[in-house]
């Protein structure tokens, strides 16, 4: 197995989000209903083997980071086992994983002993009640004692805050936010509301956009000072306060996509291979393992299905077409 996996367009992707279960402890409403979207049925979901095969396939093309998202994949039992099995893997620079944070007490210890190197904390309010209006669950310190379990695994670096930004509700906030940046060593990021939630509420005056959030930081702050992204890919414009105190971050898909150097591809938890999170196809992987391919075959599913990767998303047009799967369902 040779040569770097690169779509149509020059793009090489280097970077792979791994959903490992569509199940969610959680409700938010930019992502799943209130009640119903049932869950795949348990044989259909990968097993960790047949991820980590999936893995090892692509990282010999140059895939070298992998996050593991879901659902919310903490609810998937014996995650650090897969941790373990994945950093067997060679040639990976980085494991991280996207969690809403509610499992962390029981499960950071486990999880940096594993060797899990970054994780990103979704949070989008600090008020209970405005926490519980967001994900229908009353966790808000669930989510909080997780973020200072964190803190004991200097391992696990950076710890980054995910904020979901939308419009009249996440801007009396922002101060709040940006002062944890301040106090705590935790990166907040907000990142624009996108057209994936189940039950198509989205509109577009619904978002806040990444330069507005940044207004309001620096009507009190001051100029933010804007930080050298780290590669072409990097989906955040990031900013540290003038005084050096803490980092923020702005994810801005809809304001300034970042398609034309999205180095990114995604699998579903039954399988299925995405080229974009707006992906009106997907490739089926999980035939052709339990088919009984071999290694090259699956090699060649991925690099014909990165060939016909999406040259851009259509949010801001009238070309675009609305998926017919939740976040949730993708692996955000
Ligand atoms: N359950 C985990 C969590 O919430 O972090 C991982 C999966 S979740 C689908 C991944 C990320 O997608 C979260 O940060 C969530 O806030 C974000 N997300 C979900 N729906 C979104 C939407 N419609 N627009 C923008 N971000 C969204
Ligand atoms: Fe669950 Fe994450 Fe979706 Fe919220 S955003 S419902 S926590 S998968």
């Amino acid at each position: 197995m040779d040569g770097q996996l690169v779509d149509s367009y020059g793009r090489h992707i280097k970077s792979m989000r791994v959903s490992i279960t569509d199940r969610c402890n959680f409700r938010c409403r930019y992502c799943m209903p209130a009640e119903g979207l049932p869950w795949l049925p348990r044989d259909e979901i990968l097993t960790y083997e047949e991820l980590a095969r999936i893995v090892r396939i692509a990282a010999l093309m140059g895939v070298d980071q992998i996050r593991l998202t879901g659902g919310e994949p903490l609810v998937r039992r014996d995650v650090p086992e897969f941790i373990r099995m994945l950093t067997a893997i060679p040639d990976l620079r980085s494991i991280s994983l996207t969690t809403n944070g509610t499992r962390l007490p029981q499960l950071a210890g486990p999880l940096a002993a594993a060797g899990l190197t970054r994780i990103n904390v979704s949070l989008d309010s600090l008020v209970p009640h405005k926490f519980f209006q967001i994900t229908r669950r009353n966790a808000l310190e669930a989510v909080l004692a997780g973020l200072a379990a964190l803190e004991a695994y200097p391992s696990i670096h950076p710890i980054k805050i995910n904020a979901v930004a939308m419009k009249n509700f996440t801007e009396d906030e922002v101060l709040d936010f940006a002062a944890l940046a301040r106090r705590k060593p935790y990166i907040v990021r907000w990142i624009e509301f996108m057209p994936l939630d189940a039950d198509q509420i989205w509109r577009k005056e619904d978002i806040l956009s990444g330069g507005e959030i940044r207004a309001i930081i620096e009507a009190e702050y001051g100029p933010l000072v804007p930080i050298a992204e780290a590669g072409a890919s990097e989906t955040a414009r990031r900013y540290r306060f003038a005084d050096g105190i803490g980092e923020v971050g702005f994810i801005n898909p809809v304001s300034e996509p970042f398609c034309a150097t999205c180095d990114r591809i995604r699998l579903t938890a039954e399988g299925g291979l995405r080229t974009c999170l707006f992906s009106q196809t997907e490739t089926d992987l999980r035939t052709l393992l339990r088919g009984g391919a071999d290694d090259h075959a699956i090699e060649a599913a991925i690099r014909g299905a990165v060939l016909q990767k999406e040259l851009k998303h259509y949010i801001n047009d009238k070309r675009f077409v609305r998926s017919t799967r939740s976040m949730s369902m993708i692996g955000g």
